[in-house]
């Protein structure tokens, strides 16, 4: 019997675990595939997300992580008149399946049981405690979850930070699949942009949602957001016809490409928080700022979520609202930024208007 298991590890369930076994509870951090697994991501950690990991992992973002150049300085937006605003801001360029590992390790440094391969399938909340029900495989070279064991663990609080997808939210909350659809490529080649800053782009002919770009590496990544994701192909030309027109775009070779999803989030920003026995952190609770920035809106959630677990030590039944209660007070400031950004961009960007709160 777990205190809290905890079902994947993002940056939401492992600043989760992390706090938790750091406060003496008995965890387990869950994640479904071999780490460090890969995720699709621009890899930029803003300041908020640098200042959020000192302040709960108790460290700087070590340099084995970062790629070149380390130094992220800001973001450049050109929105859908053409028009171009610079936000100057000290940051960093992370690997993120390296950066997630590195956090998940840390959380295991402090005490909690990581098991990655291991798939969350179901839950069922009893009076005094939630079953989940996990596939676990030890294949070496990933899981491939053939033939592999289902068994159960219990613990007294589940928190659910399965990411966009949240299989588990869509089974047992009716959440629709409402997805933006991500597509992105690594490419050797040049262009004449500044590679210390990320670009987005807001124009509606490059994307349905923004298209962008940024360097990892020795990597020129072009990215485009879609919600009709028959027309990412098109859409990701026109972006690449932009680019080479605009600033001198020259991809020599395409080395890899990635398809991923993000929440579409709506207009007031709805947060899925849980109820009962079983908590939501990060994307899967609905916590994802403009232009996909979500690693601090996973972090801070994911550590409110535990904060309220451990305030209210949990000795009765009659500790569970407060527990809802104390993550909803937890994460006002994040829910009232995330409008904040939502309708900063709105105001910048037509394409984003209905987001104006
Ligand atoms: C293309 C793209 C670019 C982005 N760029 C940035 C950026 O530059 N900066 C930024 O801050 N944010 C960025 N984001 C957003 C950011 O990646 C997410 O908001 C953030 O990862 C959310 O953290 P999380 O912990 O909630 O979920 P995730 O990081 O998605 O972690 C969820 C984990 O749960 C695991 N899991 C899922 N289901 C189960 C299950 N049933 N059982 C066990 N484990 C499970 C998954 O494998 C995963 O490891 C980007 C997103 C995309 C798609």
């Amino acid at each position: 019997m777990y205190d809290v298991i905890i079902i994947g590890a993002g940056p939401a369930g492992s600043s989760a675990a992390k706090e938790l076994a750091s406060n003496g509870y008995k965890v387990l951090l869950a994640e479904k595939f071999k780490l460090p697994r890969n995720k699709s991501c621009s890899g930029i950690l803003i300041k908020k997300s640098l200042d959020l990991i000192s302040q709960y992992f108790g460290e700087q973002v070590p340099s084995s992580v970062k790629c070149s150049p380390a130094d992220n300085r800001g973001m450049v937006f050109t929105n859908d008149t053409g028009r171009e605003f610079l936000f100057e801001q000290p940051g960093a360029n992370i690997w993120r399946s390296s950066f997630d590992c590195w956090l998940a390790q840390k959380a295991a440094d402090a005490g909690a049981i990581l098991r990655d391969c291991t798939a969350a399938v179901a839950y069922s909340e009893s009076e005094d405690s939630v079953t989940v029900t996990f596939k676990s495989s030890t294949s070496e070279g990933g899981c491939t979850f053939k033939d592999c064991a289902t068994y159960t663990e219990s613990a007294k609080i589940v928190i659910i930070c399965e990411g966009a997808v949240s299989s588990l939210k869509r089974k047992y909350r009716n959440a629709s699949k409402n997805y933006i659809t991500t597509y992105q490529t690594f490419n050797r080649g040049s262009i004449s942009l500044d590679p210390h800053y990320f670009y987005a782009y807001l124009q509606p002919r490059l994307s349905q949602y923004d298209a962008w770009f940024n360097v990892k590496d020795d990597y020129l990544i072009f990215g485009v957001a879609v919600s009709d994701t028959s027309l990412t192909e098109h859409y990701y030309k026109e972006f690449i016809s932009y680019m080479e027109h605009e600033h001198n775009a020259r991809i020599e070779a395409q080395v890899n490409s990635e398809k991923w999803i993000m929440p579409h989030i709506q207009p007031g920003c709805p947060i899925e928080y849980g109820s009962g026995r079983v908590l939501f952190a990060g994307e899967a609770a609905g916590f994802l700022n403009p232009m996909g920035e979500g690693i601090s809106g996973g972090l801070e959630s994911g550590h409110a979520a535990a904060r309220a677990v451990c305030e209210s030590g949990f000795s009765s039944n009659a500790d569970l609202s407060r527990i809802l209660s104390s993550y909803q007070r937890l994460t006002l400031d994040l829910k009232n930024y995330m409008e904040r950004q939502w309708g900063f961009v709105a105001g910048m960007a037509g394409t984003f208007g209905h987001m104006r709160s």
